[in-house]
């Protein structure tokens, strides 16, 4: 028998427990006729109403359910990173508790796994029930991804995913602090089968995730996977220097040549504004690594357990 481990990051879903519990477990046949053994594994990201409650009823009628509980809102990519590190299978899958990923899937994912793919992972194909301008930013953040990262990170890719034990070591022995999952995923490699299906609306409850943080978000994945910014600070240096240095010669060539006095300082403050502007501008995206390497340094557990089953 070999062993499978769900891992499902669970934040404020009381409602939605019970009802990813007993979609998963309809593919008990398959189950069986596969060879596993599940265990499914809730992390608890320090929600505030009764998940934990919800998870303990289960753990006490099925032995294979177990729950690690955060002290405190962690993210889901702290989730993902203790999910992963609790799961003892040969196999182990991601799952939002929200039944937007479908367990359905399963037996297929293992038809590729038992193809010798070493992992099988999920996109949606279309972003239907989405806010207009929250896909516009999603593909934008992608298409800028893309061009200035080496590491692929493929658009409308979801945390739904089946690994090899190989596969989960390797991520584990990213142990970053800065996590981004989807950038992780593409680093380590492998080969990959990518599966496609049309966006699944959630069932229950609400999003966790507002504007806002999804911006922060791709901050985060940019800084973690990308140096590019960087070097756009330097490159815009450069161009100001040069430009300064062609306005330095155009103003001393007037002056000798021509006789004009060098007038006008509301071109000057122009200047002046521009250029500081560009240098805070460049200051920051220094900042931004400097707050990355600074929290990474700290060597901060990624999060703290209160209570597992
Ligand atoms: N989640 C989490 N911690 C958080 C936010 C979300 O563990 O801080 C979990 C959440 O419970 C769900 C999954 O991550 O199982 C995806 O969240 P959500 O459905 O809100 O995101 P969306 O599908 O809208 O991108
Ligand atoms: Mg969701």
């Amino acid at each position: 028998m070999e062993l499978l481990s769900v891992i499902v990051p669970s934040y404020n879903e009381e409602e939605n427990i019970e009802d990813f519990y007993e979609e998963l477990m309809k593919n008990t046949a398959f189950f069986q006729s596969r060879e596993l053994d599940v265990e499914v594994i809730y992390i608890d990201d320090g929600s505030k109403d009764r998940t934990v409650e919800k998870v303990k009823e289960l753990a006490g009628k099925d032995k294979r359910v177990h729950l690690v509980s955060f002290s405190r809102n962690f993210g889901k990519e702290a989730a993902i990173y203790a999910g992963l590190q609790k799961a003892k299978g040969d196999y182990a899958v991601l799952m939002d508790c929200d039944l937007q990923d479908p367990p359905a899937l399963l037996p297929e994912m293992f038809r590729y796994i038992d193809e010798g793919y070493d992992s099988v992972a999920t996109r949606r194909v279309t972003r239907k029930g989405e806010p207009p301008i929250r896909s516009f930013f999603a593909r934008m953040f992608y298409r800028i991804m893309n061009k200035i990262s080496k590491t692929e990170i493929v658009d409308g890719a979801r945390d739904y995913r089946l690994m090899s034990r190989q596969v989960v070591d390797s991520i584990l022995a990213m142990a970053e602090y800065n996590r981004f999952t989807k950038g992780i995923f593409g680093w380590v490699g492998y080969e990959t089968k990518w599966l496609e299906y049309e966006n699944i609306e959630r069932k229950k409850g609400e999003t966790k995730w507002s504007f806002w943080k999804l911006f922060l978000y791709s901050l985060d994945g940019i800084t973690a996977f990308s140096t590019v910014p960087l070097a756009i600070a330097s490159f815009m240096g450069v161009l100001f220097c040069v430009l300064a240095f062609l306005m330095i010669a155009f103003v001393i060539v007037r002056k000798l040549i021509f006789g004009d006095p060098t007038s006008g300082w509301p071109s000057l403050v122009c200047i002046i504004l521009l250029c500081s502007g560009v240098q805070l501008f460049c200051v920051g995206i220094v900042g931004q690594y400097l707050s990355k390497t600074y929290m990474e340094v700290k060597k901060r557990p990624i999060y703290l357990v209160k209570e597992e089953i």
